[in-house]
């Protein structure tokens, strides 16, 4: 930061993460202008900065906001590229990084990058877990909430700072060097964002590039794109696979086979374990994976990543076992409610597509009660029908989306479907389909909440939605 002391920094976006990078150039002594294309009522964060003496402008990006003697712009990840003062930066060839490239600077502790397509939030949270159980005082930040500069200024050198970044982070970034980078699977999204697969990947693999001798690539090897990536880092090389028996890795044995296979359904389940193999051929069993805290093909594959990055930090392998066995999982994703009469609950309002619900419904022991619906994208319901037929014995349609579902459920043979019309307290709809769903359900049987949709269609957020469903729960 020291380089630009005196010099004119300009932050683009002020959310959290802008506003601590505007007092983090501020403190260091640079000109900082702070900028928000929201009108000044919606940035909180506005008068703390310009009591502190930093010029915020918000309503609108100025035409002079970036000008020849920018040293740096900042800008939040999630602002295109293709925004004015960004492409006015790029022409004036102004740097421009994200706040997580600030961060990697200043963090004194080494740092454990987790980025991918799914799962960031669970193996960031467990990773974190498995590392405070093991003495290895980590901080965990980034795209799960706290900003990582934050974290940055408050490490020591002795602990972890254990970050999980999303590909629009990532791209902000040019030296930003972990000593453990974690890539966890490859599927297309975002592609309006970066526009291709391949400005994607790109990104992602960004948090590979400057890894050297001493630091490790930790990466899915049953996924081509990723193991590529990870092959191709200079650090050293430690995948994990759910489906193959690696000779230096994290993996499980005996190996899950056929992809799409049901482990729930699966008779060897109980014999697998998570087994790490080192460089010398020493081979340590970690845990059984069906004592893992949290059930899913997807959630194994999210353990095998925070073993290994676990083992390389240097955890004792006898101490990550009780943290496996223990994490509850992360508010919302697949999250265990209760039992009530005989009857599990799981809140799953995360599940915001088709593809996450029917991870969610194969993770879980049949026969399930399903309670979906929200939004409606014009996403195709046809996909669950196989899994209707298999798992599901009843559904609640809810939301604007509820005749579609109700009409996959039929076609899936079910007479269990009970559509709930909406009433204008949009939680008074969610607690009847509660109500219906209890009452579908009979003792052993699960009744899950997995949406396949967005919760805009009824609720501010997902989060709102599952607080009201575990609420209305309770209350059964
Ligand atoms: P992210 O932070 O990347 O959005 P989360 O940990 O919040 O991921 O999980 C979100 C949803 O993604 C979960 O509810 C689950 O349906 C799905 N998911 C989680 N882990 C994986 C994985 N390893 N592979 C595929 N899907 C996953």
């Amino acid at each position: 930061l020291a380089n630009y002391r005196g010099r004119k920094v300009v932050v683009l976006g002020l959310a959290r993460s802008g506003a601590a990078a505007a007092k983090l150039f501020h403190q260091a002594g640079s000109v900082v202008t702070a900028n928000d294309r929201k009108e000044r009522e919606a940035c909180p964060e506005a008068s703390e900065l310009e009591a502190l003496g930093i010029s915020v402008v918000c309503g609108g990006h100025p035409d002079d906001l970036v000008t020849s003697d920018t040293a740096l712009l900042v800008k939040n990840p999630g602002i295109p590229y293709s925004a004015a003062p960004i492409r006015q930066a790029e022409a004036m060839g102004v740097e421009i990084v994200t706040e997580v490239e600030v961060a990697g600077q200043l963090s004194p502790a080494p740092i454990i990058g987790i980025t991918g397509s799914n799962g960031k939030t669970t193996t960031t949270t467990w990773t974190g877990e498995i590392l405070s159980a093991a003495g290895l005082s980590p901080i965990v930040a980034g795209n799960i909430g706290r900003p990582l500069s934050d974290a940055a200024q408050e490490i020591g050198p002795d602990g972890w700072l254990v970050a999980e970044l999303s590909s629009f982070q990532l791209k902000g970034t040019t030296d930003f060097h972990p000593r453990i980078a974690c890539l966890l699977n490859l599927a297309e999204t975002h592609l309006d964002y970066h526009g291709t697969m391949e400005d994607y990947v790109a990104s992602k693999a960004k948090l590979f590039a400057n890894l050297s001798e001493g630091d490790t690539a930790v990466y899915n090897a049953d996924d081509a794109v990723c193991a590529e990536i990870g092959r191709a880092s200079a650090g050293r090389q430690w995948p994990f696979s759910l489906s193959k028996r690696l000779t230096v890795g994290v993996s499980v044995e005996p190996p899950f086979t056929a992809v799409g296979e049901d482990e729930s359904r699966e008779t060897r389940a109980a014999e697998r374990w998570i087994v790490s193999r080192d460089e010398s051929g020493a081979k340590t069993r970690i845990v059984p994976v069906d004592r893992l805290g949290i059930p899913g093909r997807h959630n194994c594959a999210n353990a095998l990543a925070a073993v290994a990055i676990a083992l390389a930090a240097g955890a004792e392998p006898a101490s990550l076992r009780e943290p496996l066995e223990a994490f509850k999982g992360v508010e919302h994703r697949l999250e265990y409610v209760g039992t009530f009469r005989g009857v599990r609950y799981y809140n799953d309002s995360k599940a915001t597509n088709p593809t996450a619900t029917i991870m969610s419904v194969s993770s879980l022991p049949a026969p399930l009660v399903l309670i979906a619906g929200g939004l409606d994208r014009g996403s195709d319901y046809r996909e669950l029908i196989p899994l209707f037929r298999d798992r599901v014995k009843g559904v609640v349609a809810i939301g604007e989306t509820r005749e579609k579902i109700h009409k996959v459920a039929e076609e899936a043979g079910l007479t269990n479907v009970v559509v709930v019309e909406p009433v204008e307290d949009a939680a008074e709809t969610l607690k009847r389909a509660v109500l219906e769903a209890s009452a579908l359900a009979g003792p052993g049987d699960t009744v899950l909440l997995s949406p396949a949709c967005a919760s805009w269609d009824m609720f501010p957020s997902y989060e709102v939605r599952g607080r009201i469903f575990k609420q209305s729960a309770h209350t059964l």
